[in-house]
């Protein structure tokens, strides 16, 4: 139920602007964890809104945030498995691994579903629109208008803005406009009584052509979305264009989608939205995050907008947790947080921009090769080296090598720390808050600098600490799998090599 008029106290802890899976699901978990929580969403809109497709790897996050169980029972279609016809015209059916399911959800049904997961946790959602945010003396204050335009404000310690594409904080010196490529997204809804003539009917079905691809979603037995994905610019809609007609012309480029439609009936008029890509300089500052499609929008290709909302939400919250309850943390946790962000806009846009280089070489055409490299204003952020280490890089590097094969000819071991072992204290997160925890900073001719906590589950500064205290391998194997949650013996073979590669770990006797 959403509240339309209630009274609003002068002041929250946390103000958070909502309405998509970022906001009900930070809500959600902040309310849970004992905070004052003020959401804020806008009047439901009559016009329909996409289907989208989210994979099984999904279901994790929601467990992680309490709302596997409600989401299961909800009966929204699942998923098999994508057909994908990319390039050269391929026909490809990926199953998901395992047998395992993904949904296929409208997203009006999601989004009703995530309100009320919000409002059982302890965190009504009230239907205010935020008109702008203003930020003091370390304190957020947040103006909203009610369905009479009458204006009131409420002061938080921390506002979330988690208004999707809207911004309404992120707009505001935070967002870098893209100077890629723009993207519109023309959909329409198609039912088929009898159903669709497909080898696998429950598939996300997505097919690239000369300058677009099209995207299939089914949300039953009876019916599609079909969407087409175009440059704006390059249609005839900037100049007063008509929309359902570019819709056909560009839905019959496509050699499979198409047929889609015959012995359909168009349930839905096409309608259009904005997807082109954007990201954020900075994602915290004093009482704010930008989170979810707020902070950064990542191509739709890559079917993980959801997944990717919700595990910022969570580290959002998490984040959030940490300043209310230890104010003195607030700016390494902030820190942490935009790290992250930056990380995962950036590890998206290299997959995007592979996935549109390889249809590139089949469609010589300005959408792809424009989209196969990563746009300039993304490009200092995919400059940066990604955090932690790349373990397939140390199989190859020749230091952790030597290292490994001496260790294998050693029948007792003496470890002592190393002339290079350097601990630092970086944040990380435990249970629902940042703490600062121990990494090492490890160097070898092959890798540059880290500071890392794990390489391949193993716990590197407590390995470090327990090295001394056996005299041979196997029985440092099984003290540290005792005390630690186990790993394989090649994995922990690996991160022991590493610790004496980079000079964290050395032998004391010859
Ligand atoms: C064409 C297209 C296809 C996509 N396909 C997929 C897919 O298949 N799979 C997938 O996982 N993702 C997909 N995505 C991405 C996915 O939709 C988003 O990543 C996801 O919805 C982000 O969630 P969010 O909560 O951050 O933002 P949103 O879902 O955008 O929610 C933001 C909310 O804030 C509310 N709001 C805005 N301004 C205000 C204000 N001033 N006051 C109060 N409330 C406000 C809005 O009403 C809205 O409800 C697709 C996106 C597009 C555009």
């Amino acid at each position: 139920m959403i509240l339309a008029c209630p009274q609003l106290p002068a002041s929250s802890d946390a103000v958070i602007v909502v309405g998509g899976p970022a906001g009900t699901v930070a809500a959600r978990l902040l309310a849970a964890w004992g905070h004052a929580v003020l959401v804020f969403t806008k009047a439901e809109a009559d016009a329909p809104t996409i289907a989208e497709s989210i994979p099984p790897s999904c279901r994790k996050l929601f467990r992680a945030v309490g709302i596997l169980e409600a989401i299961d029972a909800a009966g929204f279609f699942r998923s098999t498995g994508n057909t994908v016809w990319w390039g050269g015209g391929v026909s490809r059916a990926e199953a998901f691994a395992e047998g395992a399911l993904g949904y296929q959800v409208e997203r009006r049904r999601l989004d009703r579903l995530l309100r009320s997961q919000a409002e059982a946790a302890g965190a009504p959602i009230i239907e205010r629109m935020v008109t702008r945010v203003e930020f003091d003396a370390g304190r957020a204050v947040v103006a909203v208008v009610d369905g009479a335009g009458d204006e009131t404000s409420v002061d938080a310690r921390i506002v979330l803005d988690c208004s999707g594409r809207a911004g309404v904080v992120a707009r505001h010196g935070f967002r870098r406009h893209g100077d890629g490529p723009a993207t519109l997204a023309i959909v329409a809804v198609w039912d088929r009584a009898a159903g669709w003539p497909l080898p696998e009917p429950s598939h996300t079905l997505v097919e690239a052509y000369r300058d677009g691809w099209a995207w299939s979603v089914p949300v039953s037995a009876s019916r599609r979305y079909l969407t087409v994905m175009v440059d704006p610019r390059a249609t005839d809609l900037e100049r007063g264009g008509d929309l359902a007609g570019t819709y056909r012309a560009e839905l019959a480029k496509t050699r499979q989608l198409a047929g889609l439609t015959q012995d359909a009936t168009l349930a839905i008029e096409p309608w259009a939205c904005d997807a082109s890509v954007y990201a954020a300089g900075r994602y915290a500052a004093p009482a704010c995050l930008l989170v979810g499609d707020a902070a950064s929008f990542i191509d739709p290709l890559s079917s993980f907008g959801v997944k990717k909302a919700i595990a910022s939400a969570w580290m959002a919250a998490i984040v959030a947790n940490t300043g209310l309850t230890r104010p003195e943390m607030t700016e390494p946790a902030h820190e942490f947080y935009t790290a992250r962000e930056a990380e995962v806009v950036t590890s998206f846009a290299r997959q995007a921009a592979d996935h549109f280089g390889d249809a590139a070489t089949a469609h010589d055409h300005p959408f792809w090769t424009g989209r196969s490299t990563v746009g300039d204003d993304l490009a200092d952020l995919a400059n940066q080296p990604s955090a932690g280490i790349d373990v397939e890089a140390l199989r190859g590097d020749p230091t952790v090598q030597a290292a490994f094969t001496d260790l294998k000819q050693r029948s007792r071991i003496d470890f002592g720390p190393g002339e290079r072992l350097r601990i630092e204290r970086q944040p990380g997160i435990a249970g629902r808050e940042v703490v600062l925890e121990a990494r090492l900073r490890l160097e070898t001719p092959a890798m540059a600098p880290t500071a890392a906590r794990f390489v391949r589950g193993v716990d590197l500064p407590a390995l470090v600490e327990m090295a001394g205290d056996q005299g041979q391998v196997p029985d440092l194997f099984d003290a540290y799998n005792r005390r630690n949650p186990a790993v394989s013996l090649p994995d922990f073979l690996g991160a022991l090599s590493l610790l004496l590669a980079a000079g964290a770990l050395r032998h004391r006797s010859a």
